[in-house]
């Protein structure tokens, strides 16, 4: 067997110890002659999955208890409608557009009321975030959203926007879990799980509880009100349950590695070496202004689209997997979530070392 490093956006690597431990349990999960795939979700033995998933997630992002944790489906993008449908009172809500996915959430919102784009960094290729210390919000803004981390772009918010006494509502998925959080500060966090955190399929949302009422947009369905998963422990129909099985085993390993300040560390020891070797190579570039720079998605180019497809050619044959670029902004993107060792980085940037000596 031959594992390769990869540095896929998603659905993306998973902790080794996590997938070992899923196989030994695969055919008789802990005596019960049979798989968690396989299991009614009202088991005794689920619920203790799903109970003790929320507990380790709870506690590693220090969740407070007016916050309910929603294991939902439909992904990130099912997101983009529940909220406004669950939120918007007034009918009208504050978007900063900082990248595709912020973009594709502010289109949505269009649908049940007035989406005002109030911040955006499209004018140079989403490479930065705005300032965002005295928005023009809304006065009858009934949330302010965010998409946190970038995915495509690579970008990060260093500081949250000042939403002057709004509700903040922050998409989380591509930095879920890589560094503390004070929850205190949104309204709402959701992410969907197959970036950091587990197999695709779920999104989680954190929702603060005054939030959750049956006060939801006319017409909104029964499944896409919070108030409806929230009243059932996220077991109003079947949920996800493997993909629940397997985040928690995800927040076990994040309790083990020492929790989310001891991910940040690492996460941010990883970034550094590829960004500073990019900051001083002659062949390659990153492509986000420093000061906005991800600490899990990495994007980067030569400048020479011929020469960027030969690089991911030659480090997919090398064991280095995922290097391409989304297929809208092209070159290369390294993303290096919670579970890519160091020695992954390590081994990219020594693969690229070569490769410039051999090309430059
Ligand atoms: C991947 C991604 C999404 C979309 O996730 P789906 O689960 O495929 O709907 C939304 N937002 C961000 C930030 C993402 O990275």
């Amino acid at each position: 067997m031959k594992r390769v490093y990869n540095f896929s956006a998603g659905p993306a690597v998973l902790p080794e110890e996590v997938l070992e431990e899923a196989a030994e349990e695969m055919l008789d999960y802990r005596g019960t002659g049979m798989s968690v795939m396989e299991m009614s979700h009202r088991s005794a033995a689920f619920q203790q999955i799903i109970d003790e998933a929320e507990a380790d997630l709870r506690d590693l992002l220090q969740i407070p208890d007016n916050y309910k944790v929603l294991f939902l489906q439909g992904g990130a993008s099912q997101q983009f409608a529940m909220i406004p449908m669950n939120l918007m009172k007034n009918r009208v809500a504050d978007y900063i557009v900082t990248g595709q996915w912020a973009k594709k959430a502010w289109q949505e919102a269009q649908k049940y009321g007035k989406a005002n784009k109030i911040a955006s960094s499209e004018d140079k290729t989403f490479s930065y975030i705005p300032d965002c210390s005295d928005l023009p919000i809304s006065e009858d803004a009934d949330y302010v959203y965010i998409c946190e981390n970038n995915t495509i772009y690579g970008t990060k918010y260093k500081t949250l926007p000042n939403t002057k006494g709004k509700l903040l509502v922050a998409d989380v998925s591509s930095c879920f879990l890589s560094e503390p959080m004070d929850v205190e500060k949104y309204g709402i966090i959701y992410g969907g799980v197959q970036k950091n955190i587990g197999p695709a399929g779920m999104v989680i949302s954190i929702v603060r509880e005054d939030l959750i009422t049956d006060d939801v947009l006319e017409g909104t369905p029964t499944m896409l009100k919070f108030k409806t998963h929230a009243d059932a422990g996220s077991m109003y129909n079947t949920p996800n349950c493997y993909c629940i099985y397997i985040c928690g085993k995800v927040f076990k390993w994040l309790k083990k590695m020492g929790g989310l300040q001891a991910m940040k560390e690492r996460n941010e020891e990883k970034a550094r070496i590829l960004y500073d070797y990019l900051d001083q190579s002659k062949l390659f570039r990153g492509t986000v202004e420093p000061a906005s720079r991800s600490l899990m998605n990495v994007p980067f180019v030569t400048g020479d689209k011929e020469m960027d497809a030969k690089f991911v050619k030659e480090a997919k044959e090398a064991g280095l997997e995922n290097l391409k670029g989304h297929r809208s902004v092209g070159g290369m993107r390294a993303s290096i979530y919670n579970a890519m060792p160091v020695e992954g980085v390590q081994a990219l940037v020594a693969f690229m070392k070569k490769f410039e000596e051999e090309n430059c």
